[in-house]
């Protein structure tokens, strides 16, 4: 019989073109008046469009938001918090500047507003991962959940193409995810189905023009229903074995999630038959894993571990690495059938079902 847990994670959201003219007005709501901006160096300029906008609420803007969120940038980040008196946070970029930003939450309390400008879905979990002498370490905490997420499709527009089409992957990967989790249910489930057939969709039409705006509109809706299945419910192989890659070989975060998808969702396969069809209706095709294999190659063969910095005598130390912390898959996660999946990846060959249960 049906039985399941849900819990709803409470947050604002505001979806669109053009939403960010809607700042001020969340920003009062919140009852704050003096935001810091937070952004990657390389997204000043739509930091600085933020604080124009918010003006005598802005309270400065801090440019040095860093991919896995190290410790040592959220102390200096803290101290400017602490500098210019901040009454709240307001993010703009992907999951590295959402990181400064949760980190920053999870130390002060403060609320945040993030603006997503990838499609990673940081901004709607209670996820937090940090980086402390060098080693990642992920929590869970309400604390790091923002209280409004602010989507606004025009500054997706300029993600650059490859990011656009590996961070879509990353997202449809949490949704694949959800359909097998051990604590899957039947909202976030219908919720996962809609984020992949949209982000399918979308994707190869970003490819085609980038500054297709039903196009991102479309992908962003995607990243916002898939980043919710990840907030929601436990991932597996998939997630647990991109995090072990990107710590012990520091390889990029959307492009390892993009390489090891076909082969996750083949381990899978026989031992979550539903998910596998339901990822399949979703995309449209006949098969889950091979179905991903083909959109990556129309995507433009974003497809092998080894061309995205993994060493080939890394697959060993990392099949070690796999086994040596369990937590619930549908299939049995072996050191055997982990080497077997590293090697086809890294090589990109087609992905090869796993016979495992
Ligand atoms: P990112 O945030 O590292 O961004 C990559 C680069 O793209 C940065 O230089 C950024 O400034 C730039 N960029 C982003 N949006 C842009 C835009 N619209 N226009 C131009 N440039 C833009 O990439 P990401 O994949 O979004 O995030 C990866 C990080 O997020 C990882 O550290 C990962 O662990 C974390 N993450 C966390 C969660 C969570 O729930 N905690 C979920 C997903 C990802």
């Amino acid at each position: 019989m049906l039985s399941f847990v849900y819990t709803a994670l409470p947050m604002r959201v505001i979806f669109g073109s053009g939403t960010l003219v809607h700042m001020n007005r969340e920003l009062a709501a919140l009852k704050c008046h003096r935001a810091l901006v937070l952004c990657t160096p390389g997204q000043q300029h739509q930091a600085q469009a933020i604080a124009d906008q918010l003006g005598a609420s802005c309270a400065g803007i801090f440019a040095s938001a860093e991919m896995r969120t190290p410790v040592e940038v959220t102390h200096r980040a803290l101290e400017k918090v602490t500098s210019v008196d901040a009454d709240a946070v307001v993010s703009v970029g992907g999951g590295s500047t959402i990181g400064l930003s949760k980190a920053i939450a999870l130390r002060t309390g403060l609320p945040q507003i993030v603006v997503p400008t990838t499609y990673a879905g940081s901004e709607v979990t209670p996820i937090l991962g940090e980086t402390v002498g060098g080693r990642k370490s992920t929590i869970r905490d309400h604390k790091v959940l923002p209280k409004v997420v602010l989507y606004d499709v025009d500054l997706t527009l300029t993600l650059p193409i490859s990011l656009s089409l590996t961070s879509g992957i990353n997202a449809i990967a949490h949704a694949a995810e959800a359909l097998y989790a051990i604590d899957a249910n039947p909202v976030v489930s219908a919720i996962a189905e809609a984020g992949i057939a949209s982000l399918s969709r979308a994707l190869p039409r970003i490819r085609e023009m980038p500054t297709d705006r039903d196009a991102r509109t479309d992908a962003l809706l995607g990243a916002w229903t898939c980043g919710i299945c990840l907030g929601s419910v436990a991932m597996a192989l998939h997630h647990k074995l991109c995090h072990t890659l990107g710590g012990a070989f520091n390889l990029p975060h959307s492009q390892t999630h993009t390489a090891l998808l076909p082969y996750t969702l083949a381990y899978n396969a026989v031992a979550a038959p539903d998910a596998s069809r339901r990822i399949a209706l979703a995309l449209g095709v006949e098969d889950a894993s091979r179905g991903v294999f083909d959109l990556l190659g129309r995507l433009g063969g974003l497809r092998a571990l080894k061309d995205i910095g993994m060493p080939r005598g890394g697959i060993q130390l990392a099949s070690e690495l796999a086994v040596s912390s369990p937590y619930p898959n549908p299939a049995f996660v072996t050191r055997e059938g982990v080497r077997c999946l590293l090697e086809r990846a890294w090589d990109g060959q087609p992905p090869e079902e796993n016979k495992t249960r």
